[in-house]
């Protein structure tokens, strides 16, 4: 674990080889080989979008309708076919994709809200993650078809992308028809697919590193009727795979780890390498190879694994990869080792920003692609040798667990910089001020770049003459007012314009509003502050009404790093979200979408916010839903146990403080008992603010 946490400025330097600048060019955009309709569909859509932005009209509030939010928050494009937006203006949720019904997820939070489920709220929709399932599984068959592969594929989950009880049970039940196993990583993820995978045929997929006890509960596991595969991912482990099936008398169901020298891309693009921190050399392949032989195993000696990464968003870095691990695979069947499964690993990819390209935070590709490219690759290089084709294994688990959670969170206030205009300047006043009203007022289209440069000057004068006593206050909050209302101005000027030049670009986020969020980045979306990913986010309602607002999100930790301003964008990234303003006394939802991979074990209890609340939906038949399983968030209570404190000893040191007080006279006795009552009920409640 903390692979994902110890990223080094390396690898995030290597995410930004691809140029940004590039994406939205058509030779961002891959056409693998065997392209299917979908690619070329999603090819034109694109570009038909593209052009509908580019020849834009001004778009006024009256006339603002929810295709211009389709539009703007790039729903179809990343949210296809699971969300989208309705007549009301709220975002729907279709959970069976565009075979069943679909939910508006506005009341569904005010339905969920009236059963005490209180936000910040993970709504997991049991049916998206089956059909993630489904449609990963219906890829590899289709491409098998078509190439009349003569093997099956068998996919697994692993396990680390999320344990949460709930959705493993639902996962190993959805995935039932299709044999679908679990991948571990580590032992106590072992514990959960030893005793949770029961369908016959399922693979259990056994990586990570191990010790005795690890490889003899595999081994053992074989009894039980499962098939567990243990993935040797370090040459040490040779050897004691090879004692323990001694011990026990049973030969075990083996496979090697490669160190691929394909290299993945972006941000886990040296999970691959000859450095990479798992699997085996082709040197230390051969000599496993030996060692087995001499052992009498290498008949055990069955499946060929690598992983080059997460989040693989370039096919023509699959297409490397699977090429180079299909020679090793006929190779080493060559070698005479008992080869029946080529176990791909993970890296298929989602597509974060809609933008299908080969961006970090997309893809330019889509499952089918994928599944047609590993299919063809690894029959050719069978067909080639005269090698039985091995059952496929992939290990997705970006792209089955993301889908199936959103995260909807409120507004809680919002903090603006002043706008409006200013109140013209007096003779009497202060040179810096007039000065900057001098620039206010002639600010033009011609000059506003000019102007943006003289302001800042004016405004960092003001300052300097503050400091030695030549402005009072009030003359400098004067100037700060005109500063910002030039600001206005010149960004009302620069969003007008076709190219902003480059000196302006902050001026944006220099003007965005502070909206915040009853969230803790840090708990909830820890990637987007540890790794700078991007997920979608927008409001659930309101979508019929103008965003006239730009801000950035601030959360509730006292930690500066607790902030959203990077958000997905057709082109690069957008440092400021449309939002709407607040109405008095109306609750503002926004959703975090596509966060249900990684991000709810790696969330942590910075300032102390625990887990938020989730709930488990389903539809039913009748258009309804059903909520299967409600997992309260911590309580007070439990954050402060995981820190050692204990509640009642803490009520206790209250008690006697107040005590204290009264005998002194300092609190009267129904202000005690007021603090008292708070700090108890406060204990056993929610770590967020009430909304
Ligand atoms: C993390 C991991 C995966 C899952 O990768 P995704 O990109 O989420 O599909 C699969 N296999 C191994 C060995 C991993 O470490």
């Amino acid at each position: 674990m903390g692979r994902r946490l110890t990223a080094t400025n390396a690898d995030a330097e290597e995410s930004l080889d691809q140029p940004k600048t590039a994406k939205n060019q058509s030779k961002a955009v891959e056409a693998p080989q065997e392209a299917g309709l979908e690619m070329k569909r999603d090819r034109e859509k694109r570009t038909n979008r593209h052009q509908s932005a580019t020849a834009q009209t001004p778009v006024t509030s009256s006339t603002w309708t929810i295709e211009n939010s389709e539009e703007l928050y790039r729903i179809n494009g990343w949210g296809e076919p699971y969300f989208s937006i309705n007549a009301a203006g709220h975002v729907t949720v279709s959970p069976q994709g565009d075979r069943g019904g679909s939910l508006d997820l506005y009341e569904l939070v005010n339905s969920l809200k009236l059963r005490n489920l209180n936000l910040p709220l993970l709504i997991r929709f049991s049916d998206i993650l089956e059909d993630r399932i489904e449609r990963l599984n219906a890829a590899f068959a289709k491409a098998i078809a078509r190439y009349n592969y003569e093997g099956a594929y068998r996919g697994v989950f692993p396990v680390k992308c999320n344990q949460q009880r709930h959705l493993v049970e639902s996962l190993v039940k959805f995935g039932k028809p299709y044999q679908f196993g679990l991948e571990a990583g580590s032992k106590p993820e072992l514990m959960i697919a030893l005793a949770n995978l029961k369908t016959p045929g399922a693979l259990l997929i056994c990586n990570g590193y191990k010790d005795r006890e690890y490889v003899e509960m595999a081994i053992l596991a074989q009894q039980l009727g499962k098939i567990a595969i243990i993935v040797l991912e370090q040459i040490e482990e040779v050897p004691m795979v090879i004692a323990a099936s001694r011990k026990l008398g049973i030969s075990p169901v083996v496979g090697v780890r490669v160190k691929l020298s394909s290299k993945g891309i972006g941000r886990w693009g040296t999970s691959a390498g000859d450095r990479a921190k798992f699997g085996l050399t082709i040197p230390e392949i051969l000599q496993t190879v030996d060692m087995l032989r001499e052992a009498d195993l290498l008949d055990s000696l069955q499946l060929l694994h690598y992983h080059i990464g997460s989040q693989i968003s370039a096919i023509s870095v699959v297409k490397d990869a699977i090429r180079e691990a299909s020679q090793v695979y006929v190779e080493l069947a060559k070698l005479g080792a008992g080869m029946r499964y080529l176990d791909v690993g993970g890296g298929l990819g989602v597509d974060y920003d809609g933008s299908k390209t080969n961006f970090y935070a997309s893809k330019n590709y889509n499952v089918q692609n994928y599944a047609n490219d590993i299919v063809a690759e690894v029959k050719e290089a069978c067909v080639e040798r005269g090698i039985p084709m091995p059952t496929l294994i992939s290990e997705s688990g970006r792209a089955i667990a993301s889908h199936q959670s959103v995260l909807v969170f409120n507004i809680l206030s919002t903090s603006d910089v002043p706008t409006g205009a200013p109140e013209p300047v007096r003779e009497e006043e202060h040179l810096i001020i007039r000065n900057l009203w001098e620039t206010y007022d002639s600010l033009t289209m011609d000059n506003y770049q000019e102007a943006y440069h003289d302001a800042a000057q004016f405004k960092e004068e003001a300052v300097s003459l503050f400091n030695f006593g030549y402005v009072s206050l009030t003359e400098r909050a004067r100037a700060e007012r005109l500063f910002w209302a030039c600001c206005q101005k010149i960004l009302e000027i620069a969003r007008q314009q076709d190219y902003v030049p480059d000196d302006l670009e902050d001026l944006e986020k220099i003007m965005a509003s502070i909206y915040y969020i009853n969230l803790s980045v840090f708990q909830s979306a820890p990637d987007s502050w540890a790794i700078d990913q991007l997920f979608p986010i927008m409001p659930i309602h309101r979508l019929d009404e103008e965003p006239t607002k730009r801000a950035t999100l601030a959360d509730l930790t006292c930690d500066s790093d607790g902030k959203i301003d990077q958000f997905i964008d057709l082109r690069d990234v957008k440092h400021v979200l449309e939002l709407h303003p607040l109405h008095a006394d109306q609750p503002y939802y926004l959703a975090m979408f596509l966060g249900g991979a990684y991000q709810e074990i790696m969330g942590n209890l910075h300032n102390l916010f625990g887990d938020t609340n989730a709930v488990h939906i389903t539809l039913t038949p009748n258009k309804g839903y059903q909520i299967d399983h409600v997992v309260k968030g911590d309580t007070m209570t439990e954050v402060l146990g995981y820190v050692q404190y204990d509640s009642e000893d803490l009520v206790e040191s209250i008690r006697q403080q107040t005590e204290q007080a009264l005998q002194e006279k300092r609190i009267s006795l129904q202000d005690s008992q007021l603090l008292l009552q708070n700090y108890e009920r406060s204990l056993s409640r929610y770590t967020y603010l009430s909304s």
